[in-house]
């Protein structure tokens, strides 16, 4: 029979989060838990404290919430609490959006006590597991927004970061930094990451210092094929003093300037 609560027993939590929900609709909370109840084939219901006086969430890839941060902290709690009902033999389920488990089971009831009081104390029921949901998160958003230098992955750069970029909201996430201090920068012209080492500013990489060259003169790929060998990088005052020391180019870049080579 539909609407009847005295055959379904109820968590204490449960029970008072309906009735201050009275109101929220003329179908009382509690027989609506009931029917869920029901549906679920359970002879009680009960919701968990999240640790504020709410329901505690359900998780659900795919389920928008705003925030990875927020996503990451109620993953890492529904995770926690349906392994701790599932390992006591209790059932759980999905309803509006919180887990709701069945409260005529006596370990049941304990769980849930401990499980909202851990949360009033401290909101998070695995610290490990949320470091670990951080961590991923952190790589997955490295790699759908940048593009990084060959060999290297995104958690060598987070490794360098003084923080996890845990959440694409909240969180500083200065990947150019962390690339610094792996002596990565990039080209000057074409923005290409090169490993510069030491030598982080205005360097560009040697595909566009190549296109430096004037005509056919071998002053640049010469130039350059030394750095090569030594894995340095040019600036572009480099190559413009490599030309305008070259008797070929000179004339050829700077026309008016013949007096300046001294010669
Ligand atoms: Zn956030
Ligand atoms: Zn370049
Ligand atoms: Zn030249």
């Amino acid at each position: 029979m539909s609407g009847a609560i005295i055959d379904i027993k109820f968590s204490d939590f449960a029970k008072e989060f309906a009735e201050r929900d009275r109101g929220y609709s003329s179908r009382s909370v509690l027989e609506d838990m009931a029917d869920a109840a029901r549906d679920f084939a359970w002879a009680g219901f009960g919701l968990v404290d999240d640790g504020t006086g709410e329901p505690l969430e359900d998780w659900t890839d795919g389920w928008y919430y705003n925030c990875d941060c927020r996503e990451t902290r109620i993953r890492v709690n529904a995770e926690a609490t349906r392994a701790a009902f599932k390992s006591a033999g209790v059932e759980t389920f999905e309803w509006r959006g919180w887990i709701v488990w069945d409260a005529s089971n006596r370990a049941g009831r304990e769980i849930a006590r401990s499980i909202g009081s851990s949360l009033a104390d401290y909101p998070i029921l695995d610290d490990e597991r949320m470091s670990e949901l951080e961590w991923d998160n952190a790589c997955s958003l490295i790699d759908d927004l940048y593009t990084l230098p060959e060999g290297v992955e995104a958690s060598d750069v987070i490794r360098e970061m003084d923080e996890v970029p845990y959440c694409s909201n909240c969180s500083f996430c200065d990947v150019e930094e962390a690339l610094a201090k792996l002596e990565y920068s990039r080209c000057m012209d074409c923005s290409a990451w090169i490993k510069t080492g030491e030598y982080l500013s205005d360097r560009v990489c040697w595909d566009c210092a190549e296109s430096e060259q004037a005509g056919e003169c071998e002053c640049i790929p010469n130039y350059i094929d030394g750095l090569r060998h030594m894995s340095l990088y040019p600036t572009v005052s480099d190559l413009r003093d490599t030309q305008r020391g070259c008797e070929t180019c000179y004339p050829v870049r700077w026309p008016h300037g013949g007096a300046k080579l001294g010669i």
